[in-house]
């Protein structure tokens, strides 16, 4: 008897200028559905409670240059003066094994999963405006005084590029805002070609 294709991963990539919440969004979501995440690499510093090899692998400049000479990165980019990339193996592990991945990372890696995951669906959260984006990010309080003004600098830029994305998600109030990106994943998962099985098992015999 012929096996039946099993279902595929979806891979759901999240952006968002820093602050407008994509963390907060992304726990709560993780918290709800068995998704897999991408544990990217960095070379900035560990913040906050951050544990490596959970929020992120943190990684020197030198480690991180090494790393991509060798053809590990699915996507690498630069972002607010350091290094940030998405190790490829365990994206294909996720994705071959049927089980959806979640990735947070930046506007140029998010175009880079776009040409090299064409299955792959694309959200951006925005922030009601930039003085709420800045009030967040000053009110997380795990930032410096220029890192959040480095990071307020690159947030217009970044925002007018959502423009190509699958949804935007305001982020105004939380529980509104996880209610549109819980829809919209849902309806995700139900793409026929992400279920090539469930046809097929209802009229074989
Ligand atoms: P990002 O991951 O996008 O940099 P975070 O998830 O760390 O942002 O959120 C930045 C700050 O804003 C945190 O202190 C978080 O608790 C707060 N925050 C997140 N969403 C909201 C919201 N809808 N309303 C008010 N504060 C929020
Ligand atoms: P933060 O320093 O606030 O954790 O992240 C800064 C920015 O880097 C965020 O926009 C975050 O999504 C992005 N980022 C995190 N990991 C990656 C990654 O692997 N690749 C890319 N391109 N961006 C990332």
């Amino acid at each position: 008897m012929n096996e039946l294709p099993r279902r595929k991963g979806l891979p759901l990539v999240i952006c968002a200028p820093s602050g407008a919440g994509k963390t907060t969004l992304v726990t709560k979501l993780r918290a709800e559905f068995p998704l897999d995440f991408s544990i990217s690499c960095t070379t900035r510093a560990p913040r906050g409670n951050e544990k490596d090899g959970i929020d992120y692998i943190f990684l020197s400049k030198d480690e991180f240059r090494s790393r991509i000479d060798a053809g590990y990165f699915a996507e690498w980019a630069e972002v607010h003066g350091n290094y940030y990339g998405t190790p490829l193996k365990p994206v294909r592990d996720s994705l071959d094994a049927g089980r959806d991945i979640l990735f947070d990372i930046d506007v140029q890696g998010a175009a880079q999963i776009s040409l090299s995951l064409p299955e792959a669906r694309f959200v951006f959260i925005l922030p009601p405006s930039i003085g709420e984006l800045e009030r967040r990010l000053r009110g997380r309080g795990t930032d410096s005084d220029e890192s959040v003004r480095l990071r307020l600098s690159h947030a217009a830029s970044e925002i007018r590029e959502s423009h190509w994305f699958d949804a935007v998600v305001v982020n105004d109030d939380l529980d509104a805002a996880y209610v549109r990106l819980r829809a919209f994943y849902l309806a995700d998962t139900l793409q026929p070609s992400l279920n090539p099985a469930l046809a097929q098992a209802v009229i074989s015999v």
